[in-house]
């Protein structure tokens, strides 16, 4: 596999890959490609599960997630951004200014603030309707997004009526089977998977070097704190220069429970072939959890010799791949339920 070489989660990803190649076909660190990676997905409004434009939590407020490794001392990570657009951009400076690695809520802003971003609403017009469409219909959260709802459908399950945080007070989040898709409309289309869009990117530099980084807005409509495994590392992601690097995106509370991103970096400090280690990381979610048809999750895993693969529980999901020879949106080498 020739150097160097972008993968990232999603179609939307080869918007984030377009803008980070030139940099890196000059000769540029991986380091800079994965943050740029995720700071276009994040000021791009129509991707609503990442930055600005990002569904909100169940009170109606945008909260931001998002990390970047190089090695397991070379980390940063931020969660519960609430003012800020590019929580990649504010975990590289957690990496490079201070002796921490993860800022949380308001601890995270004031870092933010302190460190010269440029406050931001993060509530966009059309996340806000949508929240407002949820809210009308007194639901909790549904993650897939067939029937063409531009945003997840709530349900009731009981919740009380008539406030804002009814998903709050019901005391967890309810799924509900997706339904069939529209006419004309595939359930291999990937926009079934709306709200399960963190962009998660993964890159070999020219140098070498490997490099990780995702963000995300969670899922739509969380109960307002909830955070999910894409700014924990070793979870959303784990990157080991000598053995290896990963990716997961969809559903946190699957992923999170296997240490997803980590547990696919060690099998293949242990021999396996990307592929296999992200099959054997979805296989341990399939044996630990009761996956139900609006679960999904995905992983792309990279070795630091440009070999790489994804895979997905559920079709509908693809990854965006940039290299000196290619430039396309592939399906993934693997999925494991039909
Ligand atoms: N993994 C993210 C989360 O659970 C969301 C996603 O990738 O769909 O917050």
């Amino acid at each position: 596999m020739t150097v160097p070489l972008i993968l990232s989660t999603w179609s939307f990803g080869q918007r984030g890959n377009e803008a980070a190649w030139p940099g890196l076909a000059r000769g540029g660190h991986s380091i800079d490609a994965v943050e740029r990676v995720c700071q276009v997905l994040e000021a791009d409004q129509e991707v609503d599960s990442v930055g600005f434009g990002g569904l909100p939590d169940s009170n109606g407020h945008v909260s931001l997630d998002g990390c970047i490794m190089l090695a397991p001392n070379r980390c940063g990570s931020v969660c519960n951004v609430r003012r800020f657009m590019h929580p990649v951009s504010i975990a590289r400076q957690v990496m490079e200014q201070t002796h921490h690695v993860m800022l949380s809520g308001d601890g995270a802003d004031a870092f933010a603030q302190a460190q010269g971003f440029m406050p931001a609403d993060l509530l966009a017009a059309d996340a806000q309707d949508a929240y407002h469409r949820w809210l009308k219909e007194r639901g909790t959260v549904d993650q897939s997004r067939d029937k063409g709802y531009s945003a997840p459908r709530p349900i009731d399950r009981g919740a009380s009526r008539g406030q804002p945080n009814d998903g709050a007070r019901a005391g967890r989040l309810f799924f509900h089977p997706a339904p069939e898709p529209p006419p004309g409309r595939s359930r291999d289309d990937e926009s079934k998977w709306k709200g399960h869009d963190t962009i998660g990117v993964l890159c070999i530099d020219a140098h070498g070097v490997l490099a990780g980084a995702c963000s995300t807005s969670g899922m739509p409509f969380k109960l307002p704190g909830r955070v999910g495994d894409s700014p924990i590392i070793g979870h959303g992601l784990y990157v080991d220069p000598e053995h290896g690097a990963a990716v997961a995106t969809g559903t946190g509370e699957l992923i999170m429970g296997v240490c997803g991103s980590f547990l696919a970096v060690e099998l293949m400090r242990a021999g396996q072939e990307p592929l296999e280690a992200a099959r054997s990381v979805l296989q341990r979610i399939i044996d630990n959890y009761d996956v139900k048809p609006e679960h999904q999750v995905a992983l792309i895993a990279m070795r630091p010799d440009g070999q790489f693969a994804s895979a997905a529980l559920r079709s509908g999901y693809k990854s965006s791949v940039r290299g000196n020879q290619r430039n396309e949106v592939v399906e993934p080498d693997a999925v494991m339920l039909r």
